[in-house]
């Protein structure tokens, strides 16, 4: 089929106009310079073009980045046949295309609701099974089992502990406070009520105010049942297994066993937010004031900008501290606190403590 040379052809790459017959032939355009013929003819794969129709002329894109093109006005008699050719021959390809993408985007939603389902569903549906009772148990064994890998202070952890009796932290828990001797600053709360605090971090601190904040944020991932949730989520396909496979001590057994890895675990930084908000509404129960919240945070931020190695797990693993110092600011600013000084037996397990980690 031969078509009169109103067909313009634009080359990309030579920058240059000329005008085209155009034969079609099984699945192949080819095009003829009119002017030239030494000029020897161009086969495109019809597969490869694209096109559109603007003001009757339809334009067809012979390379896929649509740099080169032909023009074929409507008067053209063969207008009608390259149309159909092209629409018959586009079709194909994008219905492959998409049923690939959709094909991609099938397997990507089930590895979503798959994730979604281990992550988040699984632990918080196997959460209401466990009774706070048995989340105090667990959490008591895995702290046995974690104690034995590291030196604590039982002096230190005496005199913290009497500190934290007298703040009301949480009214399910029993907390227990337990100072490990390390020099990373750091402390790390258990499900059921441990808190382990680092003697390094003690010795960081400058106000008792910034302890009970401390303290006040571990207990809220104690009470959010945040230490929970967090090692469910991240072990909940091999914790499913091991459900499924033993009876009765098969989750305390299955913690226990991963005790350190558990300990490396980070939380999300909208559980931190919500420990740093409640852990100041705790201050405030216990009339403690909030600002021992930032100046925890302003003290974190000094010791790790003093520090050339990141390793301040509490603070890398939590969010940006200036945020959180801006939190903090923001909820002071919102509650504001009639500036009774802290209890006078808060002050002097203070003091104790400090001595204590001093000889560490
Ligand atoms: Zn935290």
């Amino acid at each position: 089929m031969k078509s009169p040379n109103n067909i313009l052809y634009f080359d990309f790459y030579r920058n240059e106009n000329s005008f085209v017959e155009v034969e079609l032939s099984d699945g192949w355009m080819q095009l003829k310079d009119c002017q030239n013929a030494s000029v020897r003819p161009l086969l495109i794969p019809l597969n490869d073009c694209s096109f559109n129709i603007k003001k009757e002329v339809l334009i067809i894109y012979i390379d896929k980045k649509k740099h080169s093109y032909i023009r074929i006005p409507k008067d053209n008699p063969s207008y009608e046949d390259v149309f159909s050719a092209l629409k018959s021959e586009s079709k194909p390809s994008s219905i492959i295309h998409s049923k690939i993408a959709l094909l991609i985007t099938g397997l990507i939603l089930l590895l979503v609701a798959t994730g979604f389902l281990f992550v988040v569903v699984f632990p918080s549906i196997s959460m209401r099974f466990i009774s706070v009772h048995q989340e105090t148990e667990m959490g008591n064994e895995l702290y046995a089992s974690l104690v034995k890998e590291q030196k604590m202070d039982p002096a230190a952890s005496e005199i913290i502990q009497e500190f934290a009796n007298q703040l009301k932290l949480s009214k399910q828990y029993p907390i227990k406070v337990s100072v490990a001797i390390s020099d990373e600053e750091n402390a790390y709360a258990l499900p059921g009520g441990h808190i382990v605090v680092n003697s390094a971090l003690l010795q960081t601190l400058e106000t008792p105010e910034s302890l009970v904040a401390l303290l006040g944020h571990e207990a809220t991932h104690i009470n959010h049942r945040h230490s929970l949730k967090n090692i469910l989520s991240s072990m909940s396909t091999s914790f499913l297994i091991s459900l499924l496979t033993t009876k009765g001590g098969g989750f305390a057994q299955f913690i226990i066993g991963n005790a350190n890895a558990l300990r490396a675990l980070s939380y999300s930084r909208a559980l931190e937010k919500e420990a740093d908000h409640d852990g100041m509404v705790l201050m405030e129960k216990n009339e403690v004031n909030p600002k021992g919240m930032q100046q925890l945070m302003e003290r974190l931020k000094e010791s790790n900008n003093e520090s050339s190695i990141s390793r301040i797990s509490f603070f890398s693993t939590h969010p940006l501290t200036e945020e959180r110092i801006a939190d903090a600011q923001q909820y002071i600013s919102l509650h504001p606190f009639n500036n009774q000084p802290l209890k006078e037996t808060l002050q002097e397990n203070w003091r104790q403590l400090k001595l204590r980690v001093k000889t560490i």
